[in-house]
């Protein structure tokens, strides 16, 4: 079976089995999106309100800063594979909790595990700590992590940026953030 087929069983039986009570209160399941062979996954925090009304991930005013880091580095969303740790939108736009973090979890270890990326950029502190509870953000920011989880078979490349939301106006967040996105390209060909 291929990825992608593996990818929709993978969200049908979730969509039917999630426990997060966000389910209550949000539209529906904001699925990862894009490129089910990429070797790139990029991990966001929870959908917003524009995610949840059309049910793709960042689409809204970060979605839109985001295509421009990926074209600034000659990728486009269909090049790439994007999700969320958690797949539903908390109320208010609200941070998710960690029991919300922790339902969503196997959902998302298993979208990897079928993607088997050769990087993971967490955008923002709450996808790198699912991770890396340990690290501030404002340290390991652009700077590569090579690790082996019990989950996975292989050592991962993990990439924490920071969270194009919090970046778009914070002048010098985001230059940080446009010069860490130059760093995704030397991981992914390391002789370009
Ligand atoms: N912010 C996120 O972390 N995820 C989205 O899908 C949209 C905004």
């Amino acid at each position: 079976m291929d990825k992608q087929k593996k990818l929709e069983e993978l969200n049908n039986y979730w969509q039917e089995n999630c426990q997060c009570e966000l389910r209550k209160t949000a539209t529906r399941a904001v699925l990862g999106q894009g490129n089910a062979s990429s070797e790139i996954v990029f991990i966001g925090e929870a959908p917003g309100k524009k995610e949840d009304e059309e049910g793709v991930p960042f689409v809204g005013s970060a979605g839109k800063f985001l295509s421009e880091l990926l074209d600034s580095i000659g990728l486009k969303r269909e090049d790439i594979y994007i999700t969320n740790i958690v797949k539903y939108r908390p109320p208010g736009n609200r941070d998710p909790e960690p029991k919300e973090k922790e339902d969503c979890n196997e959902w998302l270890i298993n979208e990897l595990k079928i993607i088997s990326p050769k990087l993971i950029v967490f955008l923002g502190r709450h996808a790198m700590s699912r991770f890396f509870p340990e690290l501030k953000i404002s340290e390991a920011h652009g700077k590569l992590i090579i690790k082996k989880f019990p989950e996975f078979e292989e050592r991962l490349n993990f990439l924490p940026l920071y969270h194009p939301a919090a970046a778009l106006y914070n002048g010098g967040m985001r230059e940080t953030l446009i010069k860490d996105f130059k760093k995704i390209s030397k991981v992914l060909s390391p002789t370009s």
